[in-house]
């Protein structure tokens, strides 16, 4: 069995704070994960290095991204070139499969971002060619901000031919694996066959709380925003600061 966190963001979204070395390094010295996908908010280019850089830190990264529809946030999976923001679900959902890849509707009818609501994703999965596509709904979404939402999002892929999946939702390095997606296999080409045959199962590792994340959060937040980020300069060798832009 193998454990997948398909939603993590890094220092290349507004609001993430962990560098894509300082990722790498935590999900293979602290957590269970095989798979971990990079999906910045509308940004592809922290994805594509870690990409890249993974082999050295023995994890696997699916390239994605958080795409902003005109619904609600979209995870594009299995991606290597930028979505564009603002197109309706069913044509992001295209622009997706033209790239090869594979969507799952991040933190449904969530209170408090720009969420996807259940009737869109049941009027989208009427199209088979979307439905081979948008493969997957976060039935768990162990961030912060969508606990309450939980409940309704993990009713609403019961209820649909769908795989389901647990992400963390991370903005800082802490709440990495909070939410695992559990699957047959071990490798991003297991999971990913996992998620077109619906056969991936949720598991809430930890839930984030508000004393966890907040001070982590507003630490490295500030640090970042004064120019310093954390970071590794080598799989073994431990976290350090350095210059924001200059290193990842
Ligand atoms: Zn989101
Ligand atoms: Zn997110």
């Amino acid at each position: 069995m193998g454990f997948a966190d398909l939603h993590v963001h890094s220092v290349y979204s507004w609001d993430g704070t962990a560098t894509i070395s300082a990722i790498l390094n935590y999900a293979v010295t602290k957590t269970r994960l095989n798979v971990i996908a990079i999906t910045d908010h509308d940004e592809i280019t922290g994805a594509l290095h870690a990409e890249k850089i993974a082999p050295r830190y023995g994890i696997e990264v699916i390239p994605g991204s958080e795409v902003s529809t005109a619904e609600g946030h979209l995870l594009a999976l299995f991606i290597r070139e930028k979505v564009p923001a603002g197109l309706s679900l069913i044509e992001t959902v295209r622009y997706v499969e033209q790239l090869g890849g594979l969507c799952i509707a991040a933190h449904p009818m969530a209170n408090g971002s720009s969420s996807l609501s259940g009737e869109a994703i049941r009027q989208a999965l009427k199209y088979p060619d979307v439905a081979r596509t948008l493969v997957g709904i976060e039935a768990i979404n162990a961030g912060l901000f969508h606990q309450d939402s939980n409940f309704l999002a993990t009713a609403l892929a019961r209820s649909l031919p769908v795989a389901q999946v647990a992400n963390s939702d991370s903005h800082i390095l802490e709440t990495i694996g909070f939410g695992m997606t559990e699957f047959e296999g071990t490798t991003a080409a297991d999971l990913r066959r996992a998620l077109e045959s619906r056969q991936t199962r949720t598991v809430v590792h930890h839930r984030a709380t508000p004393s966890l994340v907040v001070p982590a959060w507003l630490r490295s937040f500030l640090l970042k925003k004064a120019g310093w980020v954390q970071w590794t300069p080598h799989p073994r060798q431990p976290m350090r600061l350095g210059r924001a832009g200059l290193v990842i």
